[in-house]
């Protein structure tokens, strides 16, 4: 139970889903964890879940340069250091057709999954460096290495986050510093409701059936099992690891 013992660990997204699973985990391996995200209210009842001595919150917009610097210098007054980033906050968007997509939620979706993935990068890399090293992990999708019919802005800025994986691990490979990408299937969350919702407006559990019948599995999965992949790309077991793609999909991607 001490896979990340000493280590602190920042979680965009951290108020739910995969986030929270992730911190949860964390938090049971014996690391320090500062939960990021946009929603106050989630993010208080997530922290009441867990140890008050090893989690603690901010409120940050992760589209917003003033704020990820802000959450990085929290976590380095709080805990002394950042070791892990888990670059995790993520929107869906829409799902229609590229003809009736809206530019706004276009810019939207870029400015959350994109340019605040990015930014967390730009602010934490300083700090990784100053320790040493670190474990950055970015959570793209199955669709950042397929494409989605009907939400293409959220694929391309799935695949956008793995082109700077894989450019950034390149950097910061010198540091000590490893970066890599989980690639989430369908997980069963707010996220997965809402695009089952979008999909089949009438019969939203009907959408989910179909999809299940397509993911050789023929199951979601659960945020607690991304969470287990993260916490091998953040501890020190993954030591040979970066530059890399790791599906946790129940074999979807494959099958597309
Ligand atoms: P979720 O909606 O439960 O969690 C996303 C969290 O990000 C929320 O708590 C939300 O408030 C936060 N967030 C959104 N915009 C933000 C912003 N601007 N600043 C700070 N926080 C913000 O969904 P989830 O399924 O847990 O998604 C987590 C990540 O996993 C996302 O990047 C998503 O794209 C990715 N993902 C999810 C699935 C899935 O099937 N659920 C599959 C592949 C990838």
């Amino acid at each position: 139970m001490s896979r990340l013992a000493g280590k602190v660990a920042i979680i965009t997204g951290g108020a739910a889903g995969i986030g929270l699973a992730t911190a949860a985990r964390f938090v049971q391996e014996g690391a320090k964890v500062l939960l990021v995200d946009i929603e106050a209210q989630m993010l208080q009842e997530a922290a009441a879940t867990m140890d008050s001595e090893a989690v603690s919150t901010m409120v940050a917009d992760v589209t917003q340069p003033e704020e990820v610097a802000g959450y990085v210098k929290t976590a380095v007054s709080r805990y002394g250091g950042i070791d892990i980033l888990i670059n995790n906050a993520g929107i869906e968007g829409d799902v229609v057709s590229t003809r009736d997509y809206s530019i706004e939620m276009f810019d939207k979706v870029m400015a959350v999954n994109v340019r605040g993935v990015w930014l967390g990068m730009k602010y934490v890399i300083p700090e990784m460096e100053k320790r040493g090293g670190g474990s950055i992990v970015i959570t793209s999708s199955m669709a950042g290495v397929a494409g989605a019919p009907g939400f293409a802005p959220y694929a391309a800025s799935k695949h956008a986050v793995v082109g700077l994986m894989r450019s950034i691990a390149g950097e910061c490979a010198p540091l000590g510093i490893r970066i890599n990408t989980v690639n989430p299937g369908l997980i069963a969350t707010r996220m997965t409701e809402s695009l089952t919702e979008q999909i089949n407006p009438q019969d939203a559990a009907q959408a989910w059936r179909d999809y299940e019948e397509r993911i050789p599995l023929k199951r979601f999965g659960t945020p607690e099992e991304v969470a287990q992949l993260m916490l091998f790309l953040a501890s020190d077991e993954s030591s040979y690891c970066t530059g890399g793609v790791y599906a946790v999909d129940g074999g979807m991607a494959k099958r597309r």
